[in-house]
């Protein structure tokens, strides 16, 4: 094992006369990035976190650093040095590196020392309110979200920093308290300390000793087309901050859209209703409706029906994903005229005399005389038109 050792200046990534504050600094970083509470289960994460460990303890402590510096791995063990036999070991150690970074003493939470253990910070839920074009066609937001992170001024400590932590007197630092009971000896978490084993001596001016910090935190969302009210998104680890090194929560934007003037929505499909006057509809008519992102020409064919549906392909709302879009569901409502004038009255009266009564006439029966039919329609249309047009002035 001691010849497959590397260079300790090496696993630090430092160069030999680093001085005692860059080595700590590194190892830090080599430590937080490998610590096991983040890389659960990975041996190499483990191994590269106990090499980095024994690597600071010799290069921080001058005595060692100057035994190997000069006879080397054998240099060390020859004086004793064996390393570290497990975490605990190093946890108990380097408390300063990790209570500074992690928000406590001696990190024990796992590792049998009945601390507090990392926790994931809480997920979030944010309601989104969207115009409908927005929501169909997407867009991008920016939000601000209130949340709570650590600390950073003091690292999620609470203690100030540059000051030292001391130890809870009531544990004497172990973090629980044991009492005999008969023949049992019960060991429980530390009531004063909470099995946090230690005290913030001078509290953090940042967080007053909480630790925590409220904050607004502005995001940038890009939303894809196709959201509907209820639908969200998820943004990975932008909820809450974690607890005692744990990492963030998530944060869910939840859709909320707001109702169109005149579409309406189902699924992917917009529908939209067209009035359109009895006799547009029965000598058809084409006019310009509007569309999610444009305008289209609606040809309305010569007798089409109340209620009838015209579907207009690809014309509806797009989906998040792929170039799938749902249609567009244009409904036709007749419209009849409330107030006559004299002529469109005598005009209609011709006409019905063309026809049978409408309620008796039998379904799909078309008029005697077509050619008279479609000459009377035209008038009363024009007439309609007039008459508009002199209501209009
Ligand atoms: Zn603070
Ligand atoms: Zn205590």
């Amino acid at each position: 094992m001691a010849n497959q050792k590397r260079d300790y200046y090496q696993v630090l990534g430092v160069p030999r006369d680093a001085g005692v504050d860059d080595i700590k600094k590194k190892y830090r970083q080599i430590a937080l990035k490998y610590h096991p509470d983040r890389n659960p289960g990975d041996q190499s994460a483990e191994e590269k976190f106990k090499e980095a460990a024994e690597a600071y303890e010799v290069l921080h402590d001058p005595e060692k650093r100057r035994l190997y510096d000069t006879y080397g791995h054998e240099g060390l063990s020859s004086s004793g040095f064996t390393g570290f036999r497990d975490f605990s070991d190093i946890f108990s150690s380097f408390s300063d590196i990790f209570g500074d970074v992690f928000g406590f003493g001696s990190f024990g939470g796992g590792f049998g020392g009945g601390g507090p253990r990392p926790q994931q910070g809480n997920d979030l839920r944010y309601d989104l309110t969207l115009d409908f074009l927005d929501a169909a066609l997407g867009t991008e937001v920016t939000v601000e979200v209130p949340r709570v992170v650590n600390c950073r001024t003091c690292g999620g400590s609470g203690a100030k920093p540059g000051t030292k932590r001391v130890p809870c007197p009531q544990c004497g630092g172990r973090g629980v308290v044991s009492r005999s009971h008969g023949i049992f000896q019960i060991t429980t978490t530390c009531p004063r300390c909470q099995g946090m084993k230690e005290f913030v001596a001078e509290a953090c001016p940042t967080c007053n000793g909480e630790g925590r910090l409220r904050e607004k935190k502005k995001l940038k969302v890009k939303i894809p087309p196709g959201m509907d009210s209820g639908t969200h998104l998820v943004m990975p680890g932008e909820g809450n901050g974690g607890v005692h090194g744990g990492p963030p929560g998530d944060l869910y934007i939840v859709m909320h859209v707001r109702p169109h003037e005149f579409f309406q929505r189902e699924g992917n499909d917009l529908h939209l209703k067209v009035p359109v006057s009895f006799v547009q509809a029965a000598l058809g008519t084409r006019f310009t409706i509007p569309t999610l992102k444009a305008t289209h020409e609606l040809v309305i064919p010569p007798g089409t029906q109340p209620g009838e549906v015209i579907r207009l392909k690809g014309e509806g709302v797009p989906y998040p994903k792929g170039s799938r879009k749902g249609d567009l569901l244009v409904e036709v409502v007749v419209t009849i005229p409330r107030n006559l004038s004299a002529r469109q009255q005598h005009l209609l009266d011709e006409l019905a005399k063309e026809e049978p009564a409408p309620h008796v006439q039998p379904e799909g029966a078309q008029p005697h005389d077509e050619g008279l039919f479609k000459k009377l329609w035209h008038t009363i249309t024009e007439s309609i038109a007039d008459n508009k047009r002199e209501q209009k002035k």
